[in-house]
């Protein structure tokens, strides 16, 4: 990835609004950082949420650090190396390479094994450090697996009250999680016992502070000037490739008087409201939520949709506070194959959804396909490009008497199995069979007006899948990424470790399967034994979120 080194990081801090301040004085000091560009990181609320909750604790400074900040902090141009703790959020596998990148821009080792103790701490959260932390783990020196609202004050606080390195890194590598490479793994790079995943309980959800939500508002993000606020933890289905439902536990909702607290909060801030969760159609209150932003005149977005959530009273208040485009992911056309990812909802419900969509005034429309799922034939790619074709026609048939049709985009991905999931042990499609499923598909949707698709790289999402399925010896390749190596010279020099990678066996005994979330684990066996054979209402693609 081509990374546009920030010119003016002075502009950047000008043109932020602040709800809450940053004071970098404290008896530690934390550098909280995330491994791709500001407009990037500013788009996350797991970025922004970690901030907000680092400026929590008491006697602790904290500034931030992004890959465009040539190994200094964002708004006191402090040193990396100057920090005690330099902790990452990462959320995507191939953000990993930037951690790399970073710590060398800053002139720390890369290793920990060539570190001293007069180097910051370098601490990765966030969801690769939970799906699997074995490929990064080399350079890593404590992993928190789990909620940040958990962890964070239990290793600022070990961290301020123990001075000492070792005796902090042993301490840590005994509780609950946390995972620490140097006392976890043995010699050979391979987990000693069981780490435990620590997530969110009702207790931590209930309370009002703990609702995330963005603190810093700025024209420089994917969503411009949109103040994020989550509105729910977990999911009530279990789709089959989903990392999200088989770790995050249950649908567990904030409570809407705390969401209208943080509304409130940061619409003095910004008119541009975005929720965000893996089923925000789902909050039991969101209409009133809806209806109370419209009363304060607020611009309002949400993520992605769950189709079943599709409905008129979700849709309607959504239209009528500003939004205009909603997704959905569908993930294939083929209702069996659906079934299968154990997503048994209808082609029929889709359609229904899409055109609700239109009667309510949201035109436009965003759908998520994956190519390469388990048992795919050329009926079900052939029979994404028929949903699309009647999803469009359906767009056009509301659009043409009004003299505006609606854009439908469709994004197309290459199945990246996770751990954790019933596709653990899934075999990913090779180049040849990836290019030609992508020409049928392409092949099938010439000519359809007000239409746009996207269509994955296979060497990206192989390299996504090595990254996510590796042991430690894939730190060596992200050691070559971040020398400058293209993914196809690395893919090349690291075939075998690549190959064990994305073609396991489906075996009990995975390299990462030292991570228990005890239960999620057990359902993901379960359900990958016995898929629910009575269809139901599913959801929506998390193949690329930032949950
Ligand atoms: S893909 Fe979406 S709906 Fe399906 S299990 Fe994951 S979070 Fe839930």
């Amino acid at each position: 990835m081509v990374i546009t080194r920030v010119s003016s990081p002075q502009q950047l801090v000008d043109d932020e609004r602040r709800l809450i301040d940053l004071s970098p004085h404290g008896q530690i000091r934390i550098g909280v950082g995330y491994p791709n560009s500001y407009r990037v990181a500013l788009s996350s609320l797991a970025h922004q949420w970690i901030t907000r909750l680092s400026a929590r604790i008491e006697d602790v400074g904290v500034e931030r650090f992004y890959l465009d900040g040539t190994g200094r902090t964002f708004e006191y141009r402090s040193p990396l190396g100057d920090m005690d703790i330099l902790a990452f959020t990462v959320s995507f596998e191939l953000d990993a390479v930037h951690v790399l990148n970073i710590l060398d821009d800053s002139g720390i080792p890369r290793r920990w094994t060539q570190r001293t103790a007069r180097d910051p701490l370098v601490v990765v959260g966030g969801p690769v450090a939970s799906i699997n932390p074995l490929p990064l783990s080399p350079a890593v020196d404590v992993f928190c697996l789990g909620a940040g609202e958990i962890l964070l004050p239990e290793l600022l606080e070990a961290v301020k009250n123990t001075a000492d390195r070792s005796k902090l890194l042993e301490d840590l590598a005994a509780r609950d999680g946390f995972f620490v490479p140097r006392h976890n793994l043995d010699t050979l790079g391979r987990p000693l016992g069981k780490r435990r995943r620590l997530e969110k309980r009702d207790r931590h959800i209930a309370k009002p502070d703990n609702v995330p939500a963005s603190h810093i508002i700025t024209p420089h993000t994917e969503y411009r000037n949109r103040g994020l606020i989550e509105m729910s933890r977990g999911c009530p289905e279990k789709c089959s490739y989903c990392w999200v439902s088989f770790n995050y536990g249950r649908l567990r909702s904030y409570g809407a008087d705390h969401i209208m607290d943080r509304v409130d909060e940061m619409s003095r801030t910004t008119r541009k409201i975005g929720f965000i969760a893996t089923a925000v159609g789902d909050h039991p209150d969101l209409p009133r939520i809806l209806h109370q932003c419209r009363e304060r005149d607020l611009d309002v977005a949400v993520s992605s949709l769950r189709i079943p959530a599709m409905v008129r009273e979700v849709l309607q208040p959504l239209a009528q506070s500003g939004a205009r485009s909603v997704t959905i992911a569908p993930e294939t056309g083929s209702e069996s194959l659906r079934h299968r990812l154990n997503k048994p909802i209808s082609n029929q419900r889709i359609l229904e959804a899409a055109e609700t969509a239109q009667l309510c005034g949201i035109n436009n429309l965003k759908m998520y396909f994956i190519l390469g799922l388990p048992g795919e034939t050329d009926d079900d790619i052939l029979s994404i490009a028929s949903l699309l074709q009647a999803t469009h026609q359906i767009m056009l048939n509301h659009g043409r008497p009004k003299g505006r049709v609606g854009n439908l985009h469709a994004g197309v991905s290459i199945l990246v199995p996770k751990p954790y999931t019933p596709y653990q042990g899934a075999t990913m499609i090779d180049a040849r069979e990836a290019r030609r499923r992508i020409k049928l598909l392409r092949r099938a949707l010439t000519g359809l007006p007000n239409f746009k698709i996207d269509f994955p790289s296979h060497r990206e999402a192989v390299w996504q899948g090595f990254l996510s399925r590796g042991t430690t010896d894939a730190f060596t390749a992200l050691e070559d990424r971040a020398a400058g190596s293209t993914v196809s010279n690395i893919l090349n020099g690291h075939r075998n470790a690549v190959e064990a990678a994305t073609t396991n066996p489906d075996t009990d005994d995975q390299p990462w399967s030292f991570i228990s979330s005890a239960p999620m684990a057990q359902r993901s066996k379960d359900t990958a034994a016995q898929p629910n054979p009575e269809p139901q209402d599913s959801r929506e693609d998390h193949q690329k979120k930032d949950s």
